[in-house]
């Protein structure tokens, strides 16, 4: 297993958000994480990154058979996570290009790498583009192609993906899906895949270009159900997240 929780309690500014979450991803695989607003979902995001706010009360997080419970945010985007956030800040004074060129080691004063260069070209982001200040004055569609940008850059074994879809148009839906594929090594065959990753989709729609292995659904702070992505979602189009976790599978 790549990435296992186990009994994931937590708690956010005095709130009880997660309870007993469970939850074990292997090497190549994807997971989507489903559930309706205020679920917990990027609660468990930010919880899995180590970000100081969520306090996790109960249970552990084992990272590439380490347990990473404790350890900073920067110590576990060494140990290869990475992270598409649903409303990254902007950050004045430091251009894409830039943070770039930190992403994946190379010095300021150098030209970006060609193959970060082809990639940016790829995501339709010119050179002007890159001179601009992270997330600064995006469209929402620019913000989410930017940070699939740097996770290209990044090259994490792990990325979580928090709604790369929410506020894109469709043609950038399947632009972005076609990159989330790369970073999540489904150009390989699946005895040959390493890369994992955990989607955060709300309408599911990027799901037509991007194959998940399996789906599970928050709710309540706890994962209520999991398996098939496909029947999954059928499930929740036709009887809605309630409906779902009530089936005859679930609640066995
Ligand atoms: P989802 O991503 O499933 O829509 P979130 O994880 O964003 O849900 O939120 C789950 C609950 O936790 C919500 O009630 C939200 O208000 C609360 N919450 C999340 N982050 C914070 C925070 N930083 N401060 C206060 N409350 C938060
Ligand atoms: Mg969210």
């Amino acid at each position: 297993m790549l990435l296992e929780i186990h009994n994931l309690a937590v708690e956010v500014e005095g709130k009880q958000v997660l309870k007993n979450v469970n939850l074990s991803i292997a090497e190549g695989e994807t997971h989507v994480l489903l559930g309706p607003n205020g679920a917990g979902k990027s609660t468990l995001f930010m919880t899995i990154l180590g970000f100081p706010k969520y306090h996790v009360t109960n249970g552990s997080i084992i990272f590439k058979g380490k347990d990473i419970t404790n350890l900073s945010t920067a110590e576990r985007v060494k140990l290869g996570m990475g992270v598409s956030f649903q409303n990254p800040p902007a950050i004045r004074g430091i251009s894409v290009e830039n943070l770039l060129k930190y992403e994946s080691g190379q010095n300021e004063e150098d030209e970006l790498n060609p193959r970060m260069k082809s990639l940016a070209d790829k995501l339709k982001f010119n050179d002007d583009f890159l001179k601009r200040d992270v997330n600064l004055g995006f469209s929402g569609g620019e913000v989410k192609r930017s940070e699939v940008l740097q996770l290209l850059a990044q090259r994490p074994d792990f990325t979580m993906f928090d709604e790369p879809d929410s506020g894109v148009d469709i043609e950038n839906v399947e632009l972005i899906a076609e990159e989330l594929n790369v970073i999540l090594d489904k150009q390989k065959k699946i005895s040959e895949r390493k890369r994992a990753g955990l989607l955060i989709t709300h309408l599911g729609y990027i799901l037509n270009f991007v194959k998940a292995d399996k789906a599970h659904i928050l709710m309540n702070g706890e994962i209520a159900c999991s398996g098939n992505p496909d029947e999954i979602l059928n499930d929740v189009r036709e009887n809605g997240f309630k409906g779902c976790v009530n089936c005859a599978q679930c609640t066995q």
